[in-house]
C-alpha cells in the first residue's frame, strides 16, 4: 500500500455511534480521551488489533491498554482482581489511570504481546464513553502516533500523523489532560507505578491509604516504556535555567526555542518561546505535545525545555521531557 504520512485522508466524525459501528466491523478508529488520542480496535477482532501495530510501526511485544465504558471491564477482562483495584476503579474511574491486573481468556494474545496481565482503563471523555458503551467489546488502544513520536492531543495531530492508516477519526476536540495515563501494576504488593501520568501518584496513595512503589526515576519497568520516546524532530535539552543551553545552541548556529510553563525573561530576540495558554502545571501538561509539534512546524532545531517543579502532574511532565531529550542520545 502506498504510504504518505502527510495525506491525512481518513474520514472524520463527531458521532460516537458511527465510531462504535466502525469498531464492531473490525476496523480502526482514532478516538479522543482526556489523556491523548488513542488508535483503537475491538478486542473481539484480533486481526484489527494486529493492524494497530502495523499502523504505528510498533514492536509486537508492547502491550496495549484496553478501554471500556465502566468498571465492569475489571471482571470481564481481568482475573483474580485484587480489592485495591476495585477501590481505585470505584474512586478514580473514569480517569487517567490504567490498572494492570491478570488477564481473563477474553483478552487475545495480540493485545498483551502474550503477557499474562492486561492494562485496563475507563477514560473520562464523553464521546469516548458513548463510543465504548456501544462498541460491544473492550477497545484496545495505544496512543495514535507513529512509534516513538509525540502523542496526539487533537484530531488534526492524528490526521497529520496517521490519517492514511486509520479508517475513521472521532473528533472530540483537544484533550483535557494532555499526558498519557498513569499505569499502576496491581499484581505486585505494594502496587507499582509503571509510568507516571495524568493521575498523580499522591492521589493513588490517598485513595489506597498506603504507599505505592514508584519507578519514575528508576529503570523503565513497563514494557514499551523506553528511555527514548515522545520526541519531536528538534533536539530537546532539559534545563532549569535555560540561559547557557540557549547561548550554546545559538553559538552553534542553531534555531532555538525555549519551552516553559511561564514566559522566560531575558532571552535573545532570535529565540522563540513556547508557552502554554493556561497557567500552572495542568496548563503545561495540556499544551506540552502541541508545543513540541509547534517547534517542529517552526523549523526549530533545538528546544530548551524548562521543567515544572517535581510532584503531582509535574512528575509526569518531567518524565516526558526526559524521554524526549533521551531520543537524541539513542
Ligand atoms: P500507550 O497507550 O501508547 O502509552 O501504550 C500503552 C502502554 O501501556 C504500553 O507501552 C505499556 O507501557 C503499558 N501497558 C499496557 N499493558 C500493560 C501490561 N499488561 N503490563 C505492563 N504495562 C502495560
Ligand atoms: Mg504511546
Amino acid at each position: 500500500m502506498k504510504s504518505d504520512t502527510t495525506s491525512g485522508n481518513a474520514p472524520v466524525t463527531r458521532d460516537p455511534a458511527v465510531a462504535a459501528a466502525t469498531l464492531r466491523a473490525g476496523r480502526l478508529v482514532a478516538f479522543p480521551t482526556e489523556t491523548v488520542y488513542g488508535l483503537g480496535a475491538s478486542v473481539a477482532h484480533p486481526e484489527a488489533v494486529a493492524r494497530i501495530f502495523a499502523a504505528k510501526g510498533r514492536p509486537a511485544g508492547h502491550p496495549l491498554i484496553v478501554h471500556g465504558a465502566d468498571a465492569g471491564i475489571l471482571d470481564r477482562y481481568g482475573r483474580d482482581v485484587p480489592a485495591a483495584a476495585r477501590t481505585l476503579a470505584g474512586r478514580l474511574w473514569p480517569g487517567p489511570l490504567t490498572l494492570v491486573v491478570h488477564r481473563s481468556s477474553a483478552i487475545p494474545d495480540a493485545v498483551t504481546g502474550g503477557r499474562d496481565t492486561v492494562g485496563l482503563r475507563v477514560p473520562d471523555q464523553p464521546l469516548a464513553l458513548a463510543m465504548l458503551r456501544e462498541a460491544g467489546a473492550g477497545v484496545a488502544a495505544p496512543s495514535a502516533n507513529p512509534f516513538g513520536r509525540t502523542s496526539p492531543t487533537t484530531a488534526a495531530h492524528v490526521a497529520a500523523d496517521l490519517g492514511d492508516r486509520v479508517d475513521l477519526i472521532l473528533d472530540g476536540g483537544p484533550c483535557g489532560v494532555g499526558l498519557e495515563s498513569t499505569i499502576l501494576d496491581l499484581t505486585t504488593v505494594p502496587p507499582t507505578v509503571l509510568r507516571a501520568g495524568g493521575l498523580p501518584a499522591e492521589l493513588l496513595e490517598e485513595a489506597l491509604g498506603g504507599a505505592v512503589r514508584r519507578t519514575a526515576s528508576g529503570p523503565a519497568r513497563a514494557p514499551g516504556m523506553l528511555p527514548a520516546h515522545y520526541a519531536p524532530s528538534a533536539r530537546v535539552v532539559v534545563a532549569d535555567d535555560p540561559a547557557s543551553a540557549v547561548a550554546e545552541a545559538l553559538a552553534a548556529g542553531r534555531r532555538v526555542a525555549v519551552l516553559a510553563g511561564t514566559p522566560p525573561a531575558g532571552l535573545p530576540r532570535a529565540v522563540a518561546t513556547l508557552v502554554p495558554a493556561d497557567p500552572g502545571t495542568e496548563g503545561y501538561a495540556r499544551a506540552l505535545y502541541d508545543l513540541l509539534r509547534r517547534a517542529d512546524a517552526l523549523g526549530v532545531q533545538v528546544v530548551v525545555a524548562v521543567p515544572p517543579p517535581a510532584g503531582g502532574l509535574g512528575d509526569a511532565i518531567r518524565d516526558r521531557l526526559r524521554r524526549a531529550a533521551a531520543d537524541q542520545a539513542g
